[in-house]
């Protein structure tokens, strides 16, 4: 799609292919396709190898930079990128190749091979040329596991110091190194305190050492996590997690039992959930591996709505997607999509966080019966089947459409969703606090913590000028403060008067300017308008989502004395 469409627009172009998915019968679609890195394929083309498949040498040569020795051409293509008006992300490697193995993946066709390390002096001239020069918004680290050596801690010392000096790039991103807890904390503790990410970005992929095994990825500790994940956030590290909804050997409980586990390990702030793109050259895709999973696929296009603005936006969403194997059927697909959004919603975005939290540390309720019961709660009633109904309709479209060139989008209430489904969940819960909330009182009678957590919640009812106060018997605030995540937290006293706090919230407010938003939905009675107003501010970007945007933080207790 991608090169039908770059023809469209010019005809004259020459189209050459590479990387993960390519695969023989689409052969014919480009001019040329690269077997192998990139690099010398391309220079043999620009030197003139007419040929149709071409074999790049097995090893590129790093003693030449793209960078540094393109410096020319690299100003240029940023100038043009700025004359069209577009933000300038790069892409920045300091070595290449990866130890494991994992089944769905295809990093560069280098995985399970010896990483080959760049010169350090060599990635010290890049940073700094790349940070001074080409002053990019978007980083995105290429390192298939950056914190494997303790060259990477040199590494983001100096991307620190170069950022402190220059102040790009604006946004970082990078994928941790697995089995390596403790540099991989001191790497986030840099990045953090240097500014360099608002986040911590790390692959689970899946928590049951059975489904790990089975993808070929029995050799990364799922315990390790755990250490990463409550030192992190206790530093005030918003930590990010990225599942894969559909792996062989999974099943519905199984996907549920591994979201809740990693609310267990400490991971709370957003979980990424993507689907398994089944790509052609990874080992996923063998037949032996095939035939032994009995994987079903069905080509999908999807989207991340919110950045889709146009049809361009759809073409490299195009994916294999596996929708069942021997141990999950279609319907199971469905239904594990259908609890994930739940899950997202009620945990990631903290419309119910702190009180499962309480239960969790202070009544030892683990997360997935908390939820399980929740979760099964709303969907009997028709709050929770308003949402079935719709997403589970948009799903078994997507499984049931015969074009694979189709895309098929999400409706909600007969418009187009230009949000995530877990988006669309929040704001469905949020217009609906109220009953939520006495669905919850029917299993949790600590009213005092219920009534907190929903006075606490970011909805488009908020408006900074009027504030909002809350009035507890017991101290909530303090206790959510202070809390300790993965520990024993006794219950807070009984008040022999009432805790009362205020806010006038006019911000939410995230560590830097690209994550932070005005609260301006209340300027307007334009429905329509305030809607979009709360939508954007609330919900967020790519990163930084979820309870940090949705809760209330800048409470001030009123005194006693004003409180007879
Ligand atoms: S998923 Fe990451 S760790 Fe696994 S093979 Fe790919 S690059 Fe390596």
């Amino acid at each position: 799609m991608l090169a039908d469409r770059a023809r469209d627009i010019n005809p004259e172009v020459a189209v050459i292919a590479g990387g993960p998915h390519i695969s023989k019968p689409y052969y014919d679609r480009f001019d040329h396709v690269i077997i192998g890195e990139a690099e010398d394929g391309l220079n043999q083309i620009f030197k003139g190898n007419q040929e149709h498949v071409i074999h790049s040498k097995r090893k590129t040569d790093f003693d030449v930079s793209p960078y540094i020795d393109n410096k020319d051409f690299v100003i240029h293509q940023k100038k043009l990128a700025k004359d069209r008006g577009l933000e300038l992300g790069i892409i920045f490697e300091t070595n290449r190749g990866c130890p494991f193995a994992c089944a769905y993946c295809d990093w560069g066709s280098a995985t399970m091979s010896k990483v080959r390390q760049f010169d350090l002096q060599r990635t010290y001239d890049e940073i700094e040329f790349v940070c001074n020069e080409l002053k990019p918004n978007f980083w995105f680290h290429a390192d298939a596991n950056f914190g494997l050596t303790d060259k990477d801690i040199d590494v983001a010392n100096h991307l620190v110091k170069t950022k402190s000096q220059c102040g790009y790039p604006k946004t970082f991103y990078y994928s941790p190194s697995k089995n390596t807890v403790k540099r991989n904390i001191e790497l986030a503790k840099i990045l953090w305190d240097g500014k360099v990410i608002d986040t911590f970005n790390i692959g689970i992929q899946h928590a049951d050492k059975d489904v790990l095994m089975a993808n070929k990825r029995g050799n990364i500790t799922p315990a390790q996590f755990e250490r990463v994940g409550k030192e992190l956030i206790n530093y005030g590290i918003p930590a990010n997690t990225q599942m894969i909804l559909g792996m062989p050997g999974d099943t519905r409980d199984k996907w549920f039992d591994s979201l809740c586990q990693i609310f267990e390990w400490g991971f709370h702030s957003e979980t990424k959930v993507y689907w398994y793109n089944l790509l052609p050259n990874a080992p996923a895709a063998h037949p032996d591996y095939m035939d032994q999973w009995q994987i079903e696929t069905k080509p999908i296009i999807y989207n991340q709505s919110r950045l889709v603005t146009g049809q361009d936006d759809l073409i490299d969403k195009a994916a294999d997607v596996i929708v069942a194997c021997k141990t999950f059927d279609r319907e199971d697909w469905v239904e594990m999509n259908i609890e994930t959004r739940y899950l997202q919603a009620l945990h990631n975005f903290g419309i119910l966080r702190n009180v499962a939290s309480y239960y969790r540390f202070a009544e030892g309720i683990p997360f997935k019966d908390f939820y399980k019961d929740v979760i099964d709660t709303i969907r009997m009633h028709d709050l929770g089947q308003e949402f079935d109904r719709q997403y589970s309709a948009y799903l078994n479209k997507l499984l049931t459409t015969r074009s694979k060139n189709n895309y098929v989008p999400f409706y909600w209430n007969k418009q187009v969703a230009l949000l995530e489904p877990e988006d669309i969940l929040v704001l469905h819960l949020l217009e609906n606090k109220d009953e939520l909330f006495l669905y919850l009182a029917i299993l949790y009678d600590h009213d005092d913590l219920l009534r907190y957590q929903k006075d606490i919640l970011i909805d488009i009812n908020y408006n900074p000028d009027i504030g909002r106060k809350i009035s507890m018997r017991y101290d909530w605030i303090k206790y959510f403060n202070n809390m300790e995540f993965g520990e024993f937290n006794q219950s807070p006293p009984r008040l022999n008067k009432r805790a009362e706090y205020e806010t006038n919230q006019k911000d939410i407010i995230g560590p830097t300017d690209f994550t932070s938003s005005r609260i301006l939905w209340h300027k307007t009675n334009n429905t329509k308008r305030k809607g979009d107003l709360f939508k954007r501010a609330a919900l967020g970007q790519i990163d930084w989502r979820g309870e940090q945007r949705l809760v209330l933080k800048q409470w001030s207790k009123i005194p006693p004395a004003s409180n007879p």
